[in-house]
C-alpha cells in the first residue's frame, strides 16, 4: 500500500512521535518540514542561506520558499509506503501548491489526519516537562515525576525547564496554530477530494498510534 497523508495537530499533541511511528509502521517517507529546513540550512546551499535569513530573524518563511523546498523533498522521496507530510502545508496557498504537484504526478492525497487535544491538556503536558541537564533524562512533574523530586533520580543533578515551556508561550503557540491551520483544514474539508480524519490525541500515546493505524488501514482498504 502506498499512501499520501498530511499529519496535522497542535504543538504538544504528540505529532512528532506519532509521525515517526506511522512512517515506520507503513514504510512511508516522513517529511518533516522542520527537519527539512534545518538540513537545507546546514547544507549551506543558496536556498539554505535564504532560509537561514528568515529563520534566524524569527520571520515566517514565505510560502513560495516553503513550497520549493517541500516539492524537492517530495520528488526525491523513495519510500515504497508513500508520504507522510508533517508540518506542511501550513497555509492554504501551500496546500494548493501541494495539490497541484501531487495532481501532476497522478498521486493525489489520500488523507489529512488531524490529532486533536484540549488546550488545557496541552498546557499541562508542556509546562510540566523537566529534563536533566547532566544526563539528559526527561521527566514530567505529573505524568513521569522523578523519584527524587526536583533532582534527577538517575544522577542527582537539579532538573531544569525550557524557557519557552511556560503557559504564556504555549497559549501563544496554540493561538498561532489555530489561526494558521484551521483555514487549511477547512480547505481540505471543502475540497471534498480528501478524507479528513480526526484522532483524539488526549489518550495515551500508544492508543493514539493504534487509532491512527486503524484509521489509515481502513482508508487503504477503501482505496
Ligand atoms: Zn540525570
Amino acid at each position: 500500500m502506498s499512501l499520501r497523508v498530511v499529519l496535522m495537530g497542535p504543538p504538544g499533541a504528540g505529532k512528532g512521535t506519532q509521525a515517526k511511528r506511522m512512517a515506520e509502521k507503513f514504510g512511508m517517507a516522513h517529511l518533516s518540514s522542520g527537519d527539512i529546513f534545518r538540513a537545507e540550512k546546514a547544507s549551506g546551499s543558496e536556498l539554505g542561506r535564504e532560509l537561514a535569513g528568515y529563520m534566524d530573524a524569527g520571520k515566517l518563511v514565505p510560502d513560495d520558499t516553503v513550497v520549493r523546498l517541500m516539492a524537492k523533498a517530495i520528488t526525491s522521496a523513495r519510500a515504497t509506503g508513500g508520504l507522510l507530510l508533517d508540518g506542511f502545508p501550513r497555509t492554504v496557498a501551500q496546500a494548493e501548491a501541494l495539490d497541484r504537484q501531487l495532481a501532476q504526478a497522478g498521486k493525489p492525497l489520500d488523507a489529512v489526519v488531524v490529532i486533536t487535544a484540549e488546550d488545557d491538556e496541552i498546557v499541562q503536558r508542556i509546562t510540566g516537562r523537566r529534563s536533566c541537564p547532566a544526563c539528559g533524562k526527561g521527566f514530567h512533574v505529573k505524568f513521569m515525576p522523578s523519584a527524587k523530586g526536583d533532582r534527577c533520580d538517575a544522577c542527582g543533578a537539579k532538573l531544569t525547564q525550557r524557557d519557552d515551556d511556560t503557559e504564556a508561550v504555549v497559549r501563544q503557540r496554540l493561538e498561532a496554530y489555530y489561526r494558521q491551520t484551521e483555514p487549511v483544514i477547512a480547505y481540505y474539508r471543502d475540497s471534498g477530494r480528501v478524507n479528513v480524519l480526526e484522532i483524539d490525541g488526549s489518550v495515551a500515546p500508544d492508543d493514539v498510534t493504534a487509532a491512527m493505524v486503524e484509521a489509515v488501514e481502513s482508508l487503504a482498504r477503501r482505496g
